[in-house]
């Protein structure tokens, strides 16, 4: 395996029913997302076509790291339920092996057009946790705003299929699409949680960060768009907690000019906290937190709220 046909694969923490347990986490290198056109989304620079053969080699070579970690989660910068991406014989491979290992869960992604009855149903008896990247309950920002090209209804009936059958739905929520403000990213977020509740078992709210290549870099680039305060993520985390939904975050690239930042001195603090309570769902990680920063963010939120008419 060459450093582009060899899967990304790291060990980190997971959540099992309500314990910390060790996880098994890998990229395989697929030929990519098929859609290819969300505005932030940079994932296809990490394209290789591998072929079925060398599939099966990714995930033999994934299998190989496992110790005792007892989740294992495939990623694919694309949809694991893809058949151009992840043919069903390699889909039928992984299968076997998580199987054999005796693992407890299994976290993968998908879009929702590619979670059919004939490819989801081999997996029943598993746990089996698929993440649908939502982004947002409206459909209006996620059409206009990320070029999604999926409705809400489609990753309902989605969730619903996969619910059906046993399976866990992890909605993706993105904080801070682009042409929405501080504030707007707020409220956009906090409705969609409340609109996306009764079809998700758990959220995954994701930080905006300036992938290369994108629209988003761009606009950033030109100075139209700055990534979301972690002030920003810290609020909308607390107020999932009140609405009473199981919410993560990983706040990717935390503190750099591309990633979600406050004022330089407070982003580790905060990043810490953020992850802390994604493992722990405690939200006194996210109590006692503050910087003087905390008064320069409030002021974005209000001023950006005044300074046009809302675009939603
Ligand atoms: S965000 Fe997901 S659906 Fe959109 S282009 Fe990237 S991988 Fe594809
Ligand atoms: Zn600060």
């Amino acid at each position: 395996m060459t450093s582009t046909s060899k899967p990304i694969v790291w060990k980190e923490k997971e959540r099992l029913d309500g314990e910390i347990v060790g996880c098994l986490t890998a990229i395989l290198r697929t030929r990519g997302c098929r859609w290819d056109r969300c505005y932030m989304c940079g994932y296809t620079s990490d394209a290789y076509p591998a072929s079925e053969e060398e599939l099966i080699q990714q995930v033999d070579y994934v299998f190989e790291q496992l110790e005792d970690e007892s989740v294992l989660k495939i990623f694919t910068s694309g949809s694991f339920f893809d058949d151009a991406e992840v043919p069903p014989k390699v889909r039928g491979y992984l299968l076997e092996k998580f199987q054999q290992r005796g693992l407890k869960k299994l976290i993968v992604e998908s879009r929702p057009e590619y979670i059919t009855d004939e490819r989801i149903e081999p997996f029943k008896g598993v746990n089996l946790e698929v993440g649908i990247g939502l982004e947002t309950a409206s459909d209006r920002v996620r059409e206009l705003c990320i070029n999604k090209g999926f409705s809400f209804e489609d990753f309902k009936d989605a969730a619903t299929k996969l619910r059906n059958y046993g399976f866990r739905v992890k909605c993706y929520l993105l904080l801070k699409p682009p042409f929405l403000s501080e504030s707007e990213a707020i409220d956009d977020a906090i409705k969609s949680i409340v609109a996306a509740k009764p079809y998700a078992d758990v959220f995954s709210l994701n930080l905006t960060n300036v992938q290369k290549g994108t629209l988003v870099e761009r606009f950033w680039r030109a100075k139209l768009y700055r990534p979301p305060w972690l002030w920003s993520a810290v609020e909308v985390l607390r107020e999932a907690t009140a609405i009473g939904v199981e919410i993560l975050s990983d706040p990717v690239a935390a503190g750099k000019q591309r990633g979600p930042h406050n004022c330089g001195k407070c982003d580790a603090e905060v990043a810490a906290a953020i992850r802390e309570f994604s493992l722990t769902q405690d939200t006194s990680k996210l109590e006692g937190l503050h910087c003087e920063c905390i008064e320069k963010w409030k002021k974005a939120v209000e001023l950006e709220k005044y300074s046009r008419a809302p675009l939603f």
